[in-house]
């Protein structure tokens, strides 16, 4: 189920200030700022108290984007995918990324090994 809010930002800035604005301690204050949200042919303004406009800049500032896992480990970019691949430098972050790495790191020392034992093929 799709809900109206996930797609439409008027209906979800709408139900936002209806959320927040029984807790204004102040509801006759005014607005101290506006905010026009515009979806095709449909404008809508807000006044916003100052309760609801720091309340708005609040959750703006918590939202938590459900794709950001964090930097890359290696160059410190954010476009990393679900198998915590960075899509820039191709480091494979987190325990299984360091897990390839001393994988990577074990062969690269038994190939060496084999290389430089006395009967080893040059
Ligand atoms: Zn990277």
């Amino acid at each position: 189920m799709v809900l109206a809010h996930q797609h439409n930002p008027i209906v979800a800035l709408r139900e936002f200030v209806d959320r927040v604005s029984p807790f204004d301690p102040d509801p006759d204050g005014g607005p101290v700022v506006s905010v026009d949200l515009r979806l095709r042919a449909q404008t809508v303004t807000f006044e916003l108290t100052e309760h609801t406009a720091r309340a708005l800049c609040e959750a703006l500032h918590r939202y938590y984007d459900p794709a950001d896992v964090g930097p890359c480990d290696r160059c410190g970019k954010r476009r990393i995918d679900h198998n915590l691949r960075c899509l820039d430098c191709g480091h494979v972050n987190g325990v299984f990324g360091q897990v390839l790495l001393e994988h990577a790191e074990r062969m690269r020392r038994q190939e060496q090994e084999l290389q430089a034992s006395p009967g080893a093929e040059p």
